[in-house]
């Protein structure tokens, strides 16, 4: 549910697991169309980047999508082995 509108709208804040936070209005809920974790097929190894970051996301109440990483791999190439 969104409380509150800063700067004509371009942010707002909204509960978020219990947590208020302010997020970029035109960003709220892309998270998972911009980071590439979601299209890596290491995440489920488990990575231990991916964990480090959601730990990190969990203890500030922060959203952290990755947009560069070395490790990445697609699932696609792993099926051309
Ligand atoms: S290797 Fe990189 S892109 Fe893949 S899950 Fe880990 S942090 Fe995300």
């Amino acid at each position: 549910m969104i409380r509150t509108v800063f700067n004509n709208g371009k942010y707002i804040k909204y509960e978020h697991h219990g947590v208020e936070v302010i997020v970029r209005k035109d960003l709220k809920g892309k998270h998972r169309e911009s980071c590439l974790c979601y299209e890596c097929s290491l995440l489920m190894s488990p990575c231990p980047i991916a964990k480090d970051l959601f730990a990190l996301d969990k203890k500030y109440h922060i959203v952290t999508p990755v947009f560069e990483c070395p490790d990445f791999r697609e699932e696609r190439l792993l099926d051309e082995r």
